[in-house]
């Protein structure tokens, strides 16, 4: 991949994901003898410094081996959609759209090199997509640390996606049903009344009658009509070997919210309590762990740093000491704010589209599944029997995608986020106490972004119902500004 403009970013000279390539499963580490010298010297770095954040990741970018039927500059043969990126919510509409007759070319710099994000999923999500072939590891029970005395068990299990068969999978199924692939990155994209074009670094302009961008949260093609007021999720992750965790292998861990690492670091405790972040880590065995220092949303951004000297802290306090970093990777996901223009010439799918979850930060299963709606809106507008080109199309594929029932479903999910901007450590502590108190439909619902706005309204009556008394004043005290903002942001929409 390359260096993408990244203009909310507020680190102007960072990627919009560092890339840090994988190897899975399993996890092939170097030879052995490698292994020994560098290990003494990472022991002296790690001695030296206290911590792991000297030491380089270790794997490479892995490139997928698969033939790619390439889009040939004098085909005169009309395509009807250009994809924008060969990420996951790229090639899942690739694979859509084309499994419905619809022709397509999608457009990446490097549509074979394997994805860079450590992605994690609930497992009833991916098999209910029929993708769940695709995790190369599940744990039957995820875990929330609330504090020192108090830990939730969460009776569904979690999953880690295996990027590559994954890709591998979409890239495949695009390849039968008839995708062109066309290695460059777009420029610009010019729009006449029925076709667009999109304009590529190595000159060529691909014709379609529709673009639609899945270049992910960097993109600078969909327009927006409201000021762009995001939270944004900042992590810090690290496949690492370790000399010992403390995790049970049969367990993720999805939040530990305990401070008592930052006992002797008052600055770091001050902040914390204020702008509180969480570890997240999947262990694999017992010298192989994933873990990321998360900062669930802030508005502005957490400083990279601080998450990264927490996860120092947290790591020391834990008693892991990291011998090798295999992948690392900077997490930074605009969460919630406003939906892009609807319509407009270009459709979006992905990270660009408001498909993330505005309260968690999750997409990848959500995207997954609505590539199957886009799909269907693309097609109705572009199959064969009735030929809607130009601003019906948009129109049409635009609300497919954000009918107005989902549209005010985000709108909750958006005051959740809101709700959390709010909240400190031990604010946030007992939301999720209440939370995963919750029945599991209202819960898992939440997570995967499936409620209907009723169930959403449950949820929230059932969720006071639950709070603990300081709980139920956080509410009563912090949250009828976002839900005034919501009932605007509802108006608008309905208007
Ligand atoms: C570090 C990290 C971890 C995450 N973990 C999870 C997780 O565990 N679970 C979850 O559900 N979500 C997760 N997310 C959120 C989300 O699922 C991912 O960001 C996901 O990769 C977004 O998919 P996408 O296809 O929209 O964009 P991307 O994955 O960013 O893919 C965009 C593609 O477009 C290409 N491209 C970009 N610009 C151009 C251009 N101008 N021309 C041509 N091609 C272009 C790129 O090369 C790339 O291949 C994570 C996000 C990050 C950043």
């Amino acid at each position: 991949m390359g260096t993408l403009p990244y203009p909310f970013s507020p680190f102007p000279a960072t990627k919009t994901h560092q890339i840090f390539h994988p190897k899975t499963p399993p996890f092939p580490f170097p030879k052995t003898h490698q292994r020994s010298s560098r290990a003494k010297h990472h022991k002296l770095q790690t001695s030296k410094f206290g911590n792991f954040l000297h030491l380089r990741p270790e794997s490479k970018p892995q490139s997928l081996n698969l033939d790619l039927p390439l889009w040939a500059p004098h085909d005169r043969s009309p395509l009807d959609v250009v994809i924008i990126g060969a990420g996951p919510a790229g090639l899942r509409l690739a694979e859509q759209v084309s499994g419905r007759g619809i022709r397509v070319c999608c457009v990446d710099p490097f549509p074979l090199s394997s994805w860079p994000n450590n992605y994690g999923v609930w497992v009833d999500e991916f098999e209910s997509l029929k993708l769940e072939t695709c995790l190369d590891k599940t744990w039957p029970m995820a875990c929330v640390h609330i504090n020192d005395n108090k830990t939730k068990y969460l009776d569904r299990p979690y999953g880690r996606v295996n990027r590559e068969r994954l890709k591998m999978e979409l890239l495949q199924r695009c390849v039968s049903n008839g995708v062109k692939f066309h290695k460059a990155m777009v420029w610009e994209i010019e729009h006449q009344e029925f076709d667009s074009f999109v304009v590529c670094d190595d000159g060529n302009r691909v014709k379609a009658s529709l673009v639609v961008d899945a270049s992910g949260f960097g993109s600078n093609f969909v327009k927006y009509d409201k000021p762009r007021n995001h939270g944004y999720q900042i992590a810090h992750g690290v496949l690492a070997e370790v000399e010992g965790h403390p995790f049970d292998l049969d367990k993720m861990v999805l939040m530990d919210w305990r401070d008592s690492h930052l006992g002797n670091e008052p600055y770091l405790r001050d902040g914390n309590s204020k702008l509180p972040t969480f570890l997240y880590a999947m262990p694999f065995d017992s010298n192989l762990v994933f873990l990321e220092e998360t900062s669930l949303v802030g508005r502005p951004v957490l400083c990279y740093m601080e998450v990264k000297k927490r996860m120092v802290a947290r790591l020391r306090h834990l008693g892991i000491r990291v011998k090798r970093v295999l992948e690392d990777e900077k997490c930074l996901i605009p969460m919630g704010g406003p939906l892009p223009k609807i319509p407009q010439s270009v459709m979006a799918m992905g990270g660009n589209s408001g498909v993330v979850h505005p309260s968690t930060g999750y997409m990848l299963a959500r995207t997954m599944g609505l590539a199957s709606v886009l799909a269907e809106a693309i097609v109705e507008g572009l199959g064969s029997t009735r030929m809607v080109r130009g601003r019906p199309l948009y129109h049409r594929v635009w609300n497919g995608l954000w009918p107005m029932e989902r549209r005010c479903e985000r709108e909750f999910y958006s005051f959740g986020m809101e709700t959390l901007l709010k909240l400190d450590l031990n604010g946030t502590r007992r939301f999720f106490d209440a939370f995963f108190d919750l029945k599991p439909h209202y819960w898992h619902g939440f997570l995967s972004s499936r409620l209907t706005i009723g169930e959403i309204v449950l949820l929230s009556l059932s969720l006071f119902g639950h709070a603990s008394a300081p709980s139920k004043v956080d509410i009563v005290t912090k949250c009828p500004v976002p839900l005034l903002k919501m009932m605007g942001n509802l108006a608008l929409e309905t208007i």
